[in-house]
């Protein structure tokens, strides 16, 4: 099976699990796990943040930021498609009270600054008060750029909303940037006051987020993380798979973002298929309802894993090679010239 459905479906390496296997822990919740303490001392470093908190997921990082940015009847404004907003079951209001204001997308993914401002409520006792600007980056796998992000944030810090960035893929955007990934990466992360960034993902770790953000802020989180659920005892054999890939698998992101630039050129010259340049590691393919209808069940009869319905997304990933991509464009060619219906 080619898998692409995410960059998520990674298994740790052999040297990351010697490296997992390896580590030295202690118990978490008494702060004595050198191995989660070096962890987040080195994320928020490389993101030039004070602190920094290892959480299980990122979904429950980016509740730990809602709830530690915003209190009761506060509300954040987001993406109509981001993540905190439509991708973590309404956390942010359901276990946080927390109101949220979403902003359409722009083309490009970004939300019109004149619409944030917009949506900023004056301090009146008819409205929710107006707390917080999330941001994500990549978005969909289009990196934000740069002065828009920069712009976005000098706005909302005007008008004294705090930033958080959901920085799942962060380091994607940063090796799209090209240069060092993580100097790349601070460009992104230092006009905000939290950022959020996954290890589960492009980075090949088996489970593992951390938040970034004043120490304040993170001792706020912590309280959060507790609440959620989500503090670990023994953690410092994840935090290693973190450490490691830290090390060894930011830098070849690029590779999958290669590939994924080499399956959109093999699937050029289709009738009725539309292919999204990408930007990093995902590769969208709008496809005529005659094409799309069962697709995917039928890609995964050919041995291809992958998401969507009328629009197809294949991620690339650690676990894909270059012959695999060549695999799975002959795969897709051939199921893109099929009509069913
Ligand atoms: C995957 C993802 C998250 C968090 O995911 P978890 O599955 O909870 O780790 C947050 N934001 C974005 C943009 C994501 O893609």
């Amino acid at each position: 099976m080619i898998d692409l459905r995410s960059d998520t479906v990674t298994r740790p390496t052999a040297a990351m699990r010697a490296a997992m296997a390896a580590a030295e822990v202690g118990d978490d919740v008494f702060g004595d796990d050198p191995t989660v303490n070096a962890l987040q001392a080195r994320i928020a470093a490389e993101l030039g943040f004070e602190a920094a908190l290892f959480v299980p997921t990122g979904t429950q990082s980016n509740l730990c930021a809602l709830m530690a940015h915003c209190a009761r009847g506060d509300e954040y404004l987001v993406g109509q498609m981001a993540h905190t907003y439509r991708w973590e079951g309404g956390g942010g209001a359901v276990l946080g009270s927390i109101q949220p204001q979403p902003i359409a997308h722009q083309p490009d993914g970004t939300l019109a600054l004149a619409e944030i401002e917009a949506n900023i409520k004056p301090d009146d006792a008819h409205f929710a008060r107006s707390r917080l600007l999330a941001l994500e980056n990549t978005w969909g796998g289009k990196v934000m750029p740069l002065a828009w992000l920069e712009a976005a944030c000098a706005l909302a810090h005007r008008r004294r909303l705090a930033t958080h960035l959901d920085g799942a893929r962060l380091f994607n955007a940063a090796v799209a940037a090209g240069g060092d990934p993580f100097a790349a990466a601070r460009a992104i992360t230092r006009h905000f006051d939290s950022v959020s960034v996954c290890f589960s993902k492009g980075l090949g770790a088996p489970v593992g987020s951390a938040l970034c953000g004043p120490k304040d802020f993170i001792a706020r989180a912590h309280r959060v993380r507790k609440m959620a659920g989500g503090a670990m005892r023994q953690a410092g054999v994840l935090a290693a798979a973190a450490l490691h890939a830290l090390d060894h698998h930011v830098a070849r992101l690029a590779e999958d973002h290669a590939n994924a630039r080499r399956l959109a050129e093999g699937l050029q010259g289709l009738a009725g298929v539309a292919v999204e340049a990408p930007q990093t590691n995902m590769v969208f393919v709008d496809v005529a309802p005659e094409i799309g209808a069962g697709l995917v069940d039928r890609l995964r009869e050919d041995g291809l894993l992958c998401t969507g319905l009328y629009k197809l997304r294949l991620v690339t990933h650690l676990d894909v090679s270059a012959a695999d991509i060549d695999r799975a464009v002959v795969i897709l060619r051939r199921r893109l010239q099929e009509k069913t219906a």
